[in-house]
């Protein structure tokens, strides 16, 4: 398969070279050339299937022509070391539980994938191999964990998590600072954007390039978004297993820079049986906007209590754009939008746990809110639920008025010792640390 940039102005890529640059030449985003239908016998056969199965189907479509049958199956099965769920909260809607992998959220999905398709790339030669890989990543919170979980103990890779010394939750910090081995947390005395900035001069630096291999694990990586395309296909089979009506499924998909519901968009095109979607935003609306006037414009993000969907620029914008030919009418009739201030999502949250008892971190209360408000008589909803409560902590308690449980996996990171490099946020400073290593 071969992959080429949304800009359109740089040459195809393959998998290896879409994988490790992450962004095409052009600034532009891969898209693979094709989007193979699956099977109808794999749609029949699917709600008897087990999640790593299907995975693996889905997975084959998009990388079968570049990687080894087995090792995409260990690569799959790996990836896939927890469950996904679809749990009922009403008649209607479902919650696609994203939230039982190693840092609590969907991301584990896309980053574990990752590391374990670039440790292949690595151990199978090409102009990866031989080489240490280093992976800079910045992050505000969330992604840092996911990244640095994912690629831990793999072979042949080096993480650097750049981190906004004081800027982020304890519960956060403890999940890429305490983890050792391969993986290096960087506190910058800065804001986030000094940590991104950091990032983006290091992949700039002649010089640096030189001395080591750098590449980022962003989430518009093609190995980090197509693999949530997996948890969409085993939701519906999770469904149908369940014998419910599976003719009009509606999936709603809590949205910030558009990976994820991307995933699910490329699913769809393979055929998966999905009605429609929704793409649910806080107060961070510039894609809602789009859907109403056809217009795009982006503009800086605002602080919400979802602040995983703090986005006011979405990356996967252009793909979606692309997928559908830029066409504002197609984009439109498959996907309807929401959007919800922070007053409405703690709301949602109370409204929800008193009805229901199903306790929603303030993300996934978007999505669930959506399809409240936009189900319509027949159809059977799902929402992602992109993040464990207990990640929020601090905010669910003080919304619900409850003292909920962290769960043990996250328990553990918080018992760990902290370890991390101070560093200011002069790009010097950090290519000396760089260029000693
Ligand atoms: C990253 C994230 C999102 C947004 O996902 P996108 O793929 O950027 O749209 C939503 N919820 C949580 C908890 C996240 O971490």
């Amino acid at each position: 398969m071969k992959y080429y940039s949304t800009n359109g102005k740089a040459p195809m890529a393959d998998l290896q070279k879409a994988v490790v640059k992450g962004l095409a030449e052009d600034r532009g985003l891969y898209m693979p050339e094709e989007i193979r239908k699956l099977p109808k016998v794999f749609f029949d056969d699917m709600a008897g299937m087990s999640f790593q199965d299907i995975a693996y189907n889905v997975a084959s479509n998009f990388f079968g022509d570049d990687v080894d049958e087995d090792a995409l199956q260990d690569i799959v099965f790996d990836t896939l070391s927890f469950d996904c769920p679809i749990v009922k909260v009403t008649d209607n809607i479902y919650s696609l539980e994203l939230f039982h992998g190693p840092t609590l959220a969907f991301k584990d999905v896309g980053a574990r994938f990752m590391a374990r398709l670039l440790g292949y790339f690595l151990r199978s030669g090409g102009s990866a191999a031989h080489k240490t890989v280093n992976v800079l990543v910045a992050t505000s919170g969330d992604t840092g964990s996911a990244v640095a979980n994912g690629f831990l103990g793999v072979e042949g890779i080096h993480v650097y998590v750049l981190y906004p010394k004081g800027k982020v939750s304890p519960i956060q910090e403890c999940q890429f600072t305490t983890l050792g081995k391969n993986i290096t947390a960087i506190e910058v005395d800065g804001v986030f954007d000094d940590c991104q900035a950091l990032v983006k001069n290091a992949f700039m630096d002649t010089e640096l390039n030189q001395h080591m291999m750098l590449t980022s694990a962003n989430s518009i990586n093609v190995a980090r978004f197509l693999p949530q395309a997996f948890y969409y296909f085993n939701a519906v089979a999770r469904l149908s297993a369940l014998k419910r009506q599976t003719s009009d499924i509606v999936m709603c998909v809590p949205s910030g820079n558009f990976g994820n519901i991307c995933a699910a968009l490329f699913g769809h095109e393979m055929g998966l049986p999905i009605s429609r979607f929704i793409a649910a935003n806080n107060a961070n609306d510039v894609f809602y906007e789009y859907l109403q006037t056809g217009q795009y414009n982006p503009r800086p993000s605002v602080q919400t209590l979802a602040n995983a969907m703090d986005v006011g620029d979405p990356s996967n914008f252009a793909r979606i754009y692309d997928l559908y030919g830029k066409s504002h009418e197609r984009i439109s009739s498959l996907i309807s939008g929401a959007t919800y201030s922070d007053q409405q999502i703690a709301e949602t949250m109370r409204q929800c746990y008193k009805e229901t008892g199903y306790i929603l971190d303030p993300h996934g209360a978007c999505g669930y809110q959506a399809l409240k408000d936009g189900l319509k008589p027949g159809e059977v909803g799902i929402f992602c639920e992109t993040a464990h409560p207990a990640k929020f902590k601090e905010k669910v308690d003080a919304i619900l008025g409850t003292d909920i449980e962290i769960p043990d996996r996250l328990q553990a990171f918080m018992k760990g010792q902290k370890q991390s490099v101070p560093m200011s946020k002069d790009f010097q400073d950090f290519k000396a640390y760089l260029m000693k290593q």
